[in-house]
């Protein structure tokens, strides 16, 4: 069985099944309206507290972001329009309080079940939460009782909860499995921040699963196998067991310089999202943070961040990284990541349109705020700035444009900021690789966003699974196009990293340590199984294989060639990396 596979790693136990079934709620008449209403404001104000509670117990396990879903359940219990229409239905029809409530809900989610945008489709998945909190409390029944639950249990519901999922026990769970969900659904980021292998989208699995049954689940493949046979068993436990072995034998490489055996040296650093994701990434040892994608600090909020407010997250992170490099990147919205508040007219290819800097050039103001932001930020670190989609030159010199005006007029308001930073581009667009040498004149460095390079250069949207086929960041088209735009920015004299989801491929290092890239930007736990792939290369060897991945046809050529070659990533990592040694 195949599901879609939202956070990694391999899970095998028991089926704990979560069926909270629907609540049976009885429609009732009353005769006080008004002491059904005390009721209802009771249960509001109960639920609130613990909301309250899952708020700040999430902040100590999770971090800030991971808790603010809490705080927006807590504001949709503030919301007096909701509030008002549920009494006025109490009032009108003189019926219980949570038959009203649930009528009401359901207009309100039905409402957001029709938006077209993914992000807030799922978030009628949040108002069922919250309703069905409230509701429980009137109904006085209890939420899931993961009390019972023993080791090593396979949680397999309908639907997870943000707060279903906050609360378990992560020594507990071995996997999760639902029938409902996608990738940007909070459950699912939740749980990949939590490190727990989670599948989603499998349709009546409550029904194919029963309590007690053994389950293994491959978070990476979505493969689910329901009691399965011993020859299966004895796979999964070894692929397991070596994925832990690995993780603790990597722990050899924390402090290590990335290098290679003939002395060529590059800089592994990580992607984050928010302040929070530096923990992890200092403690995978980064050597700096190669993407900050500063968009993610406009979402999940009603307005736009004060220049005040990002520049308190600019700093903490720069403080964090004491005198790491830090590159934060200018805002990235458009395409998939839809801000609310600010108003992206609807387009017929949003990926194809108004989007990053194209969106930054036509709002000059936002744009400005940013760059503020980060200019004073500048004091407290070793930041750098870089610039997306970059497509033409003119792009470019306008925004330096803005970047002086801004330097300006900090300089003229007497506030402090670093004057040297260096100023970079992503090339993710196959114009700016074709120009990249004239490009590089006017930058300090390039960072090689191959998510979407691939999708432009292949035409293929990066979001369509239908040809996922075609997505391959194995493709010679690509790869002989960050050759070039290494080699051009070798050229001019100026450093350049990569930042796709391709910098932590372990059969793609080898290629691109060939092709002399110096800075790999990746997810932090891939970093210290980087740095032992690096550490084991001879630069001059991966030269030669680079140039024939160049001559290949297609992706799977290139592909398999590099399979051979460095065998499976994890059998690769384990035969070679027992005691932090090569077994030959
Ligand atoms: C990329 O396109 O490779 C990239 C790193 O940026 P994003 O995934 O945020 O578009
Ligand atoms: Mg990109």
């Amino acid at each position: 069985m195949k599901g879609l596979g939202v956070s990694p790693g391999i899970g095998i136990g028991k089926a704990f099944i979560i069926d909270k079934g629907p609540i049976n709620i009885i429609k009732n008449y009353v005769n006080d309206a008004e002491k059904e209403i005390d009721r209802l404001k009771a249960a509001l104000e109960m639920a609130k507290e613990q909301l309250n509670e899952l708020y700040i117990s999430t902040i100590d396990e999770l971090g800030e972001k991971e808790a603010q879903i809490f705080k927006s359940h807590e504001m949709m219990l503030e919301d007096d329009t909701f509030i008002s229409d549920v009494e006025d239905r109490i009032n009108r029809e003189g019926v219980n309080a949570e038959f009203a409530l649930n009528e009401t809900s359901n207009v309100y989610i039905k409402m957001f079940q029709s938006i077209e945008d993914e992000y807030l489709r799922e978030r009628s998945e949040d108002i069922k939460d919250v309703m069905n909190r409230v509701i429980r409390i009137l109904m006085c029944i209890s939420s899931v009782d993961f009390s019972n639950m023993e080791e090593n249990s396979i949680i397999v519901a309908k639907d997870l909860t943000p707060s279903d999922t906050a609360q378990l026990d992560r020594t507990k769970v071995a996997a999760m499995i639902t029938e409902v969900g996608g990738k940007t659904s909070h459950a699912a980021i939740i749980a990949r921040i939590m490190g727990i292998p989670t599948i989603v989208g499998l349709n009546n699995i409550t029904d194919k699963i029963k309590d007690g049954d053994t389950v293994i689940c491959d978070g990476k493949t979505g493969k689910v196998l329901i009691n399965p046979n011993a020859k299966q068993l004895f796979h999964y436990n070894k692929k397991k067991n070596i994925e832990d072995d690995i993780k603790n034998e990597l722990r050899n490489q924390v402090g290590l310089p990335s290098i290679t055996k003939d002395g060529f040296k590059v800089s592994l650093s990580a992607n984050i999202g928010v302040p929070n994701d530096v923990d992890m990434a200092l403690e995978n040892d980064a050597e700096g943070i190669g993407l900050f994608r500063s968009e993610f600090i406009f979402m999940n909020r009603d307005r736009q961040p004060t220049e005040d407010e990002q520049f308190e997250q600019y700093k903490e992170v720069l403080v964090k990284m004491g005198d790491k490099p830090v590159i934060i990147r200018t805002m990235d919205i458009g395409g998939d990541k839809n801000v609310p508040y600010i108003d992206i007219p609807k387009e017929m290819n949003p990926f194809l349109g108004y989007r990053a800097i194209r969106f930054c050039l036509g709002n000059v103001e936002v744009f400005r705020t940013q760059l503020r932001a980060i200019l004073r930020a500048s004091v407290y670190g070793n930041v750098k700035i870089m610039i997306p989609m970059i497509s033409t030159m003119k792009e470019l010199k306008d925004s330096k444009k803005i970047l002086q005006q801004a330097k300006d007029e900090l300089k003229s308001e007497g506030i402090k900021f670093k004057n040297d930073i260096e100023i970079g581009i992503m090339i993710e667009i196959p114009s700016a690789a074709i120009i990249s040498d004239l490009l590089a004149k006017e930058v300090d460095f390039f960072s090689i966003g191959t998510n979407d390079l691939i999708q432009y250069t292949m035409a293929v949207d990066r979001m369509n699974s239908k040809l996922s086929y075609l997505y391959s960041q194995y493709h010679p088209a690509l790869l002989r196009l960050i050759k070039g735009i290494i080699d051009n920015a070798h050229n001019a004299g100026i450093w350049v990293g990569m930042c796709g989801e391709a910098a932590g491929d372990p059969k793609l290092i080898p290629v691109f340590v060939g092709m002399g890239l110096d800075e790999f930007s990746m997810n932090s736990p891939s970093i210290l199984r980087s740095r032992y792939i690096v550490r084991n290369l001879n630069k001059e060897d991966m030269q030669k294989i680079a140039r024939n991945t160049l001559d290949m046809e297609n992706a799977i050529e290139v592909e398999e060639y590099l399979s051979c070659l460095f065998a499976d990533e994890n059998e690769n990592c384990l035969k070679t990396c027992k005691n932090g040694r090569r077994q030959e």
